[in-house]
């Protein structure tokens, strides 16, 4: 049975530049396919340097005004937004399975979770940040507050089409700063579709921009402009770094959203069914298809048999399929070259001595499908285990001590998040303070969450979205002496 029926929801096929809906002057275009089943879903304008040029233009005219636009006021339309937004839950949601991939149930939960991020940033409150510093010879004499940043840039990837977007333009659009976005070629009509409701709610001309085209030519303009005052990037370490660099010379401040390598500890003492359920949220999620997605499971030995039996026994259960069939709780991967990447991580884990206990192979020809997979007695030295897989390969690594494995986990370059499941107060201590990352699941798979600072240190970024934390990013300090 199909949750709805074939016909394609309606596509914005045009960036939105200044308020406008505009085709690239060369009318070039790029197209856009369903990875499910490979179909061409329509295309989107490839903009040339003038056209990212006039926005970066467009963006900063509209920030004096915008950044003079009373807090409650501007907060106000971003709770319309919001509103909006979730009364297209979803027709949104359907774009986004239809370009992305994503169970239809996910992508709704996808929807509402981006959602979160605009009614959470559209808090006043959270722009209450200033002081008086007790320090001068009056008491009103040194004064610190702050200040939009500016014109904003935001490079994002293809995984979250929605939340990506919305977390790093809802607290820059709060803050009295202006966006240009630029979405991931494989998913743009779902950041096209919010940039519709966006207008439609009245946020004024030039506050956010969505760009579409060449990532090289974008992506240039947009890091040599010394316009544009930050950018926030979500993506692999590698752009990442290289994008750090071409910041470098206008100094812009900088989000880093990097790739992860988070493990997944199950302790002797965890609960063995908890840390089942975790496993198949923190890994099977978007195909596993997330940066925070669990990638290589240390399992403790005496547990090792009876978890990876429980494991296998739910992955076989899982089901694959197109997103619009409500059974559905896997959907593809978003390529070819991501299909590649798996199946060549999977044969070099067998090389490492694993042992497929199910998948391991593609699943039907059209589309980029792979089966739902665990691997068993994989050696940490394998590809699997030390980079990120970004696919629905759950590898187990058996593990004797944990301080061993610590200290193991210490040279990992990746450090966003990291799951642990174990019931010892103490073990919880130590694997709280002795994991270097962003984030930490104790007994938990899903750790996300609008209210909370999500980010990665080490080669998984800087910089946190959400929480308190994630406006900051988008703020100034300035500190004033007052004579009177
Ligand atoms: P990617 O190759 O780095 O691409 C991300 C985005 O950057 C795409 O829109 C891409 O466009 C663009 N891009 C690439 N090169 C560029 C350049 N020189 N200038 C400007 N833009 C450029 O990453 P991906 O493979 O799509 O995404 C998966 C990665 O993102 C994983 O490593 C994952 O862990 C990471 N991720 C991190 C987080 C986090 O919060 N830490 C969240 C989600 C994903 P093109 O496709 O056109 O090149």
């Amino acid at each position: 049975m199909q949750m709805f029926h074939n016909e394609i929801p309606q596509l914005r096929q045009q960036a939105y530049v200044n308020g406008e809906w505009v085709d690239a002057f060369d009318k070039s275009t790029q197209s856009v396919f369903n990875p499910a089943t490979g179909e061409r879903l329509g295309a989107v304008p490839q903009l040339g340097v003038q056209q990212i040029d006039d926005c970066i233009e467009a963006a900063e005219a509209a920030f004096y005004h915008w950044r003079e636009v009373p807090v409650r006021e501007r907060c106000a339309l971003l709770t319309a937004w919001f509103n909006s937004i979730k009364a297209e839950r979803k027709r949104l949601a359907r774009i986004l399975t239809l370009e992305q991939g994503k169970p239809y149930a996910e992508a709704l939960g996808e929807i509402d979770y981006a959602a979160s991020y605009i009614q959470w940033f559209a808090q006043p409150a959270l722009l209450d940040i200033g002081a008086a510093l007790p320090y001068g010879q009056q008491p009103l004499d040194m004064l610190v507050t702050s200040e939009p940043v500016g014109v904003c840039a935001a490079i994002t990837p293809w995984n979250f089409p929605a939340a990506m977007i919305t977390r790093k333009v809802a607290p820059a659009l709060a803050a009295g700063c202006t966006k240009i976005v630029k979405p991931a070629p494989d998913t743009p009509f779902t950041a096209l579709a919010l940039a519709e409701l966006a207008a439609q709610v009245g946020i004024p001309a030039g506050v956010l921009n969505v760009v579409t085209g060449d990532a090289q030519v974008i992506g240039e303009r947009l890091t040599q402009s010394s316009r544009v005052r930050k950018l926030s990037f979500t993506g692999s370490t590698a752009v990442g770094r290289s994008l750090m660099a071409a910041c470098a010379p206008t100094l812009k401040r900088l989000s880093l959203e990097l790739g992860g390598n988070a493990p997944f500890i199950v302790c002797a003492d965890a609960d063995l069914d908890a840390a089942v359920d975790g496993a198949i949220a923190a890994k099977f999620r978007n195909a596993g298809q997330t940066c925070v997605c669990a990638n290589a499971f240390y399992v403790a030995d005496s547990v090792y048999d009876d978890f990876a039996q429980r494991l296998t026994d739910r992955v076989q259960q899982l089901q694959l399929g197109t997103g619009d069939q409500p059974e559905v709780t896997v959907g593809p991967l978003i390529n070819r070259a991501a299909l590649h990447k798996v199946e060549q991580m999977v044969t070099d884990a067998i090389q490492h001595g694993g042992e497929i206990r199910c998948g391991g192979k593609r699943w039907r020809d059209h589309g980029n499908w792979y089966l739902p997979t665990v691997i068993t007695e994989v050696d940490a030295s394998a590809r699997c285990v030390q980079e990120e897989i970004f696919g629905p390969v759950a590898p187990l690594v058996r593990f004797i001590d944990s301080s061993t494995l610590l200290q193991q986990l210490r040279v990992q370059h990746a450090g966003l998040a990291a799951y642990v499941f174990t019931q010892n107060l103490e073990q919880i201590q130590r694997f709280v303070r002795q994991l270097e990352v962003g984030m930490v699941g104790i007994n938990s798979g899903l750790i996300s969450d609008a209210a909370v600072p999500f980010g990665g240190i080490k080669a998984s970024g800087m910089g946190r979205e959400g929480g308190r934390q994630g406006i900051e990013e988008y703020l100034e300090t300035k500190y004033i002496k007052l004579n009177n």
